[in-house]
């Protein structure tokens, strides 16, 4: 089971192919590579990354669904 690294919520919703959407903290998540980017959407529709925020290993899935 994948856990938002970002609150650590199981509230996930899937809305595409590598695309999760974590309903804890309404963040973008996108796997690839074993790995998530995590991407908040702003006000006006864009999406600014939250990688920075986040070590390696936090990011990492170790669980496929
Ligand atoms: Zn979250």
């Amino acid at each position: 089971m994948m856990r938002c690294p970002n609150c650590k919520s199981k509230d996930i919703g899937k809305i595409g192919a590598n695309q999760f959407y974590c309903w804890g903290c309404f963040i973008e998540l996108t796997l690839s590579n074993g790995r998530l980017s995590l991407h908040q959407v702003e006000s006006d529709g864009t999406l600014s990354s939250l990688d920075d925020l986040f070590a390696e290993e936090e990011r990492r899935v170790n669980s496929d669904f």
